[in-house]
């Protein structure tokens, strides 16, 4: 790990930005720089063990995101960061500034401020790239668009996990828990579509219902979104007020109904285009399209679906993601889980009780890491069948952990406005009749899950399906 520089070092040029599950992060107030902790469950029991894993459990994130998701999502979209050790007094301070500003359901867990350890990232939220006279700040929009198919695999015996999406099950339970007030409309197969009818209905159902899924910055400071259900920033007529110099440039005092519905369906065609775009490579040749088999890429839940069978509206738009762009993307990485949770968990009772006969092959399974070149070269079908070898099913796991990454991942589009005449040339833009963005897209929050969670996973996976059938049973 590096050292930081001695210079930023001051508890009070830093500032609570956001967490997770697992991470916890602050920005810089001026620079483009973020510092992500880790967290701790709070039980006082196992702090030291804790301690002495996180320098591991941070290279494991960065060489995970460096030498797996970054060759599988393409180069351009991921920034690894690295490890740093920090001065303990710093991390302190920042820990006590910091409490006050958390969400109170994220509280059963504590700030690492033990092990002097965090990652140092860019600012995705600041990308700034037109510098001259511009005075409107960047915008940041992060989604975080779960898992975008119907799974496929033979395993699966429940008949609804064909019909309905994960996703759209999971939120019945998670209102039930007290998790959120309100389902959400969203469904990830629509966002992943490709379709721009079905692609506005999933983002404007995220910008009703925004949960963790929808976040939107300006200048690096939230201004749509949740911390948790008590404290969400969610009035589209207040993020139109945000939004409106952006998209009328020439006129700011428009207001009122009418200039919120224009700045929200910009804003959503702005974010479209953005997701569907092949950055890398904008050769418009290449606009070859992944296609989802229809039944696959069609959820029962969603509003779009059940709007389509009950007016018989055609849906003439082609469909499928442009190869390259970040969706498509990310879905591929997705479906590498083949077998679905059904399929891996008889694997991993294999692997289990291999190494509980064979302690030593848990490290030649890499099944906590490294996450190297060789881990990497392990996820390629070298076993393409069943040979009842704890390989097969090592392999398997690897590919199942690789694609629940991709599922719990966000994008963050960083939108910098410039006028045409100043664009700088090799920078990609978004143009609209309103609008012009220097724009960045990047994807982050790409940690390997737990090789133990398996366990866990099929549990829920239980408990969500049961749930959703009994709910749904229930209403009808
Ligand atoms: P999850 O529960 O989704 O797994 P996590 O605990 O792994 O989350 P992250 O998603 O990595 O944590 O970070 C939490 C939040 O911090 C993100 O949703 C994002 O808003 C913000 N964030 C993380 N990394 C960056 C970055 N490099 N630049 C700007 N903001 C960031
Ligand atoms: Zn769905
Ligand atoms: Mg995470
Ligand atoms: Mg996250």
């Amino acid at each position: 790990g590096t050292v930081m520089e001695v210079k930023y070092l001051d508890a009070n040029e830093w500032k609570y930005h956001g967490e997770g599950n697992r991470s916890l992060v602050v920005s810089h107030v001026q620079h483009c720089q973020v510092l992500r902790f880790l967290k701790f469950p709070n039980e006082r029991s196992q702090p030291n063990q804790a301690l002495e894993e996180a320098p591991r459990r941070l290279r494991n994130i960065v060489d995970f995101s460096k030498h797996v998701m970054k060759l599988l999502l393409g180069d351009t979209f991921v920034q690894p960061g690295e490890v740093i050790q920090l001065p303990l007094d710093f991390v302190r301070q920042l820990a006590m500034k910091i409490q006050p500003e958390r969400p109170g359901s994220r509280c059963n867990k504590v700030m690492d401020a033990f092990s002097g350890y965090a990652l140092c990232l860019p600012d995705l939220t600041k990308f700034q790239t037109c510098h001259r006279i511009e005075k409107r700040p960047p915008l940041c929009i992060e989604i975080k668009p779960k898992c975008g198919f119907i799974p496929f695999s033979t395993h699966i015996t429940k008949d609804v996990k064909h019909r309905v999406c994960r996703y759209c099950m999971h939120q019945h339970l998670k209102v039930a828990n007290g998790k959120w007030k309100r389902i959400s409309k969203y469904c990830p197969l629509d966002l992943f579509s490709g379709n721009k009818q079905r692609m506005y209905i999933a983002l404007k159902s995220l910008l009703q219902e925004p949960q963790n899924n929808l976040k939107i910055f300006k200048n690096g400071e939230l201004i749509f979104g949740c911390k948790d259900d008590q404290d969400c920033l969610m009035d589209l007529n207040e993020l139109a007020n945000h939004l409106k110099a952006y998209f009328f440039p020439a006129n700011g005092v428009v207001s009122g109904p009418q200039c919120t519905r224009t700045v929200i369906s910009e804003l959503i065609h702005v974010i479209t285009i953005a997701l569907v775009s092949n950055i890398n490579n904008c050769k418009p040749g290449d606009m070859k399209r992944i296609i989802v088999s229809e039944e696959r890429s069609h959820c029962e839940a969603s509003h779009f679906c059940k709007e389509v069978l009950r007016n018989g509206i055609h849906v003439v738009e082609n469909s499928g993601l442009p190869r390259g762009c970040v969706l498509s993307r990310i879905l591929q990485v997705q479906m590498l889980d083949m077998m679905d949770i059904d399929g891996i968990y008889p694997l991993y009772l294999r692997v289990q009780q291999h190494i509980e006969e064979f302690p030593t092959d848990r490290t030649r399974l890499h099944l906590d890491g490294p996450y190297n070149e060789s881990f990497y070269e392990s996820l390629s079908d070298s076993h393409s069948q069943d040979d009842e070898t704890v390989d097969y099913a090592a392999q398997k796991i690897h590919q199942y952990r690789v694609a629940t990454t991709a599922k719990d991942c966000s994008v963050m589009i960083a939108l910098s406005p410039c006028p045409l005449e100043e664009w700088p040339e090799p920078s990609p833009i978004i143009q609209t009749s309103r609008a012009c963005f220097v724009y960045s897209v990047s994807i982050l929050d790409l940690d390997p899950k737990p090789y133990e969670n398996i366990a866990h996973q099929y549990k829920l996976d239980g408990k969500i399906i049961n749930f959703y059938l009994q709910n749904t049973r229930a209403k009808k």
